[in-house]
């Protein structure tokens, strides 16, 4: 089959099973509203859970940083691309989170393939919960590590994967707060199985850091646990763009001298992680933030609890209504934006078959009548 026989045939599966993803150009948004195609929506679709993204403390230090140090880092960060601004940031995040070292990567998806990378040999095995990011999945697929899954959030199918023996190293991998269902991780029986194991934890904490947590420290510290290593990203709570790895002295050593993805790629501009840094200070102090996004939380809850599709198990910014049919999910989602709130379908692969859903979003940004024109259109689309 040629290239273009290939393309087209997977093209007409993704049609037929109502699984077409399209991008729209947004024209203009907040975290709160969003412009496209000549009509204004209540947004809820975003991960700007803070509302930094438009915070002007973080948009000046990018300008002032920009001004300072050009547009871009110039080079990898083994060359001349590791700038003044990069090396405080990562001494501010290991400091925050109480890690030994902190590395920056130019986006969560890097941080996770480069940890799976590089950690994973022949005869080392990754135990991953079967709901976790693709990013990691993926690259544990093509790791020549075994790549095990163990089921969602549950410690007993972990520790009977554990139980099988392993030449190798192990490697449990997991999310703080899983992106498309919203639930949080037992990680402290996750964290306790994996030490009694004798391997190493590996947390993605995408959706909890800055949210949850004293000081906004994220799902391990709520939890009480520190595991061996730890991705935080930028691109969700810090209102930016970007990840780090959390670890320690020797893990920290390990990545500058073998990670592939550090040595050969465009470090993030310095402008950017001084911008960074102010999304850092806007966290750190964010309890009342915080505060209202939790209050935002529940009064979609109570709003929504009458309604006919299932509200998945969450209490966080993420709150996922299972629709199940994928031509339902996007229905749904068109009836609502015709009634001017903007909320995303979320269809296969990116969820299991038959539990497409309505990823919705709150944010510190959103006002209770925000949330109150999202549920008066979920419960008209029911009635
Ligand atoms: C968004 C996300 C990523 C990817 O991070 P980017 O910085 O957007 O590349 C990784 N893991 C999880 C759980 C995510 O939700």
């Amino acid at each position: 089959m040629s290239w273009q026989q290939r393309f087209r045939q997977a093209l007409d599966q993704r049609r037929a099973a109502d699984g077409w993803r399209q991008r729209r150009i947004i024209d203009e948004q907040t975290t709160r509203t969003l412009h496209s195609g000549g009509r204004c929506y209540h947004h809820f679709s975003s991960n700007d859970y803070l509302g930094l993204t438009r915070h002007p403390a973080v948009i000046a230090a990018w300008q002032q940083g920009a001004a300072l140090t050009g547009a871009g880092a110039g080079a990898s960060g083994h060359v001349t691309g590791y700038h003044r601004q990069h090396a405080d940031l990562e001494a501010q995040l290991a400091d925050w989170l109480g890690y030994e070292r902190a590395l920056l990567f130019i986006s969560g998806f890097a941080a996770n393939q480069a940890v799976i990378h590089l950690l994973g040999e022949k005869n080392d095995r990754i135990l991953a919960d079967k709901l976790s990011h693709a990013s990691l999945l993926d690259a544990a697929s093509h790791s020549p590590a075994q790549l095990r899954r163990f089921s969602h959030n549950a410690p007993e199918s972990l520790a009977a994967r554990l139980a099988s023996p392993c030449e190798g190293e192990t490697l449990v991998v997991t999310e703080g707060i899983f992106s498309m269902d919203g639930d949080s991780a037992p990680l402290a029986a996750l964290a306790q199985q994996t030490r009694q194991a004798g391997g190493w934890l590996l947390v993605d904490d995408a959706h909890g850091i800055g949210v949850v947590g004293e000081q906004g420290r994220g799902s391990c510290w709520q939890h009480g646990v520190r595991p061996e290593l730890q991705v935080i990203t930028f691109g969700k709570a810090f209102g930016v763009s970007g990840a780090a790895l959390l670890c320690d002295a020797d893990t920290a050593d390990y990545f500058l001298q073998f990670s592939r993805h550090l040595i050969y790629s465009t470090a993030m501009p310095a402008a950017q992680a001084f911008a960074l840094q102010a999304a850092l200070h806007e966290v750190q102090q964010g309890e009342a933030l915080r505060q209202r996004l939790q209050q935002n939380i529940r009064h979609f809850r109570r709003g929504a609890a009458s309604l006919p599709w299932q509200l998945m198990d969450s209490e966080s910014a993420i709150q996922p209504l299972l629709v199940g049919e994928n031509s339902e999910a996007v229905a749904l989602s068109a009836r609502l934006a015709e009634a001017g709130c903007w909320v995303s379908a979320i269809r296969p692969p990116t969820v299991p078959p038959g539990t497409a859903r309505l990823r919705i979003t709150l944010t510190a940004a959103h006002r209770p009548e925000d949330i109150d024109r999202l549920l008066e259109a979920l419960h008209d689309a029911a009635g």
